[in-house]
């Protein structure tokens, strides 16, 4: 099973938790994870493919 990181926080993402994932909105090809706390925070993500930085 495939482990997800939260791109903004580094924590891994427990199997229950309702992380967010989407695709980059920018280059569509990197998942962008992010958990629930970072969310609710709103903590900026950077994708490190294209550079793109998000809320
Ligand atoms: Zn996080
Ligand atoms: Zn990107």
């Amino acid at each position: 099973m495939a482990k997800y990181i939260c791109i903004s926080c580094n924590a891994e993402i427990a199997p229950r938790e309702r992380a967010t994932r989407f695709l980059c909105p920018k280059c569509g090809e990197y998942e962008i994870v992010r958990c629930e706390k970072c969310r609710k925070l709103g903590n900026r993500y950077k994708c490190p493919k294209c550079g793109f930085e998000g809320p």
